[in-house]
């Protein structure tokens, strides 16, 4: 029995030093690595079904090689310094080693009683971030699954605040309401008027100008007839760093026009957050200062793994009414903050662990040095194409760069041919956009690894990529 128990141990130390030997070295190995994979859908499945069966006991080792093979093989490795695409990005080795101690610990973040110590970690973490978008300590702040779930509480702190039945009766008792989000705003907003009753009508898609940004006379236009028709303003949500092209709405303007409206003002700046921490950029989150609620998310450009969104809202007392909850089974409200009664999750990770090792390692100046790197490419990226003759259709200073020329413009080859010959060769991987209409290629710096060798292959391999296809 003794023996068995001493196998099980060296079986687990022998695999934790495969995967410490495979962290350790990881910045090399995968930049070695095709950054897409090869396999298609029923090839995937089929190996991993021939590799495992999970209906029998394996040993851990093996396994583990098994399932890292599956993993190499059939993934697109989003931290190689290759992959130009959306916002998932390269890793700070410490957030990894903080992702496993949020798990041998497995706090339970739901009831301070239980998850105090992490909690607090966490809370730091937090009000230093807050911090420099304006929701300092007295905001109410959370670490969420990501952006999606920041936005849908924003929504559902919106409805609290501006409809006290919502919380008993749902829309039933309320008036038509609208959510006003620019054409180039995040989707996940639908899902939560959805999520939250509203359903998706009830939101309003601004145009946006020919720098992608929200028109605000288009949304006072808009604000007005909801007015006159009997639709009750709910929220402006001015998008800080769009998806597709970085465009940033005009904050100011927007707080402006939904304070006067009685309308919640939400920034969704999921991926541009970051910007704050650097002295070049912070400028262009002028305005989120003022925002009721804001999401920003760590697993986008503060390089942590997924999932670590933040949401900041400035008025505690409307997290506090949206989620409030009492149970027989949960431990009382001993003290001034219990997750479970004032955040959407009920049992939860410590996912801000994470950024606590990540955020104490670099430090906010570190930060700035590492967010300062990915613009600087950018922006080498920006003069190298436009020698090419590339044009730039997005202006941003925040590194993402979406560009066409004569020839795509012509289908000759198109954006979306020339994005699925360079994927499929493996070296690098950007992706076609849909901005107003037309197909473009968007190229964002991800990786705070990317270097300018990394940007000379990705200009080489959009000029034979054009020729092979044209
Ligand atoms: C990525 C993104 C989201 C969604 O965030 P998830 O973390 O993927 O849930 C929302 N808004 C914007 C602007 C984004 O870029």
């Amino acid at each position: 029995m003794s023996s068995e128990h001493d196998d099980a141990r060296d079986i687990l130390e022998l695999t934790w030093i495969a995967f410490l030997e495979e962290a350790l070295s990881w910045e090399s190995t995968v930049r070695g690595w095709r950054v897409s994979t090869t396999m298609r859908p029923d090839e995937l499945r089929a190996s991993v079904r021939a590799r495992l069966d999970l209906t029998k006991a394996n040993p851990l080792d093996h396994l583990f090689e098994e399932v890292r093979n599956v993993l190499r093989a059939g993934l697109t490795h989003v931290t190689h310094p290759r992959y130009f695409g959306l916002f998932n990005p390269s890793v700070r080795p410490a957030a990894v080693l903080a992702d496993a101690l949020a798990s041998l610990y497995n706090a339970q973040l739901a009831v301070w009683a239980h998850g105090g110590g992490a909690i607090e970690l966490e809370r730091l973490a937090l009000e230093t971030l807050g911090e420099r978008i304006g929701f300092g300590p007295g905001c109410h702040a959370t670490f969420t699954t990501g952006g999606a779930e920041a936005n849908a509480s924003a929504v559902q702190c919106a409805l609290a605040t501006r409809f006290p039945k919502w919380t008993q009766s749902g829309v039933r008792d309320t008036p038509p309401a609208r959510i006003y989000v620019s054409d180039q705003g995040h989707h996940s907003m639908l899902k939560a008027a959805r999520m939250c009753g509203l359903g998706e009508r009830s939101v309003w898609e601004v145009p946006t100008d020919s720098s992608l940004s929200m028109d605000a006379v288009a949304l006072s236009r808009a604000i007005d007839s909801d007015l006159a028709g009997g639709v009750a303003p709910l929220m402006v949500v001015g998008t800080a760093g769009a998806t597709g092209s970085g465009a940033v709405d005009p904050l100011p303007v927007l707080h402006e026009l939904a304070t006067a409206a009685g309308a919640w003002f939400h920034v969704d700046a999921a991926w541009g957050g970051a910007a704050s921490l650097s002295r070049s950029l912070a400028h262009v989150l002028h305005g989120i200062e003022r925002a009721d609620s804001a999401t920003w998310d760590a697993h986008k450009w503060l390089c942590v793994p997924s999932g670590a969104g933040m949401f900041f809202c400035r008025h505690p007392a409307a997290a506090a009414t949206a989620f409030a909850i009492t149970t027989g089974y949960m431990p009382g409200n001993s003290v001034e903050y219990e997750p479970y009664a004032s955040t959407m999750q009920w049992t939860r990770r410590a996912i801000g662990l994470k950024v606590v090792l990540a955020l104490g390692e670099l430090g906010l100046d570190g930060y700035a040095r590492l967010i300062d790197h990915q613009t600087n490419m950018a922006e080498r990226l920006r003069v190298q194409l436009r020698a090419r003759g590339w044009t730039i259709v997005n202006k941003t200073p925040l590194p993402v760069i979406c560009f066409t020329n004569d020839l795509v413009r012509k289908g000759k080859p198109s954006a979306v041919s020339l994005a699925n010959r360079i994927q499929a060769r493996g070296h690098c991987w950007i992706s076609p956009v849909l901005l107003k209409g037309e197909s473009v290629l968007r190229a964002c710096i991800t990786s705070y690894q990317t270097r300018q060798e990394d940007l000379d292959l990705l200009i080489s391999e959009l000029e034979g990529c054009a020729v092979e296809s044209a």
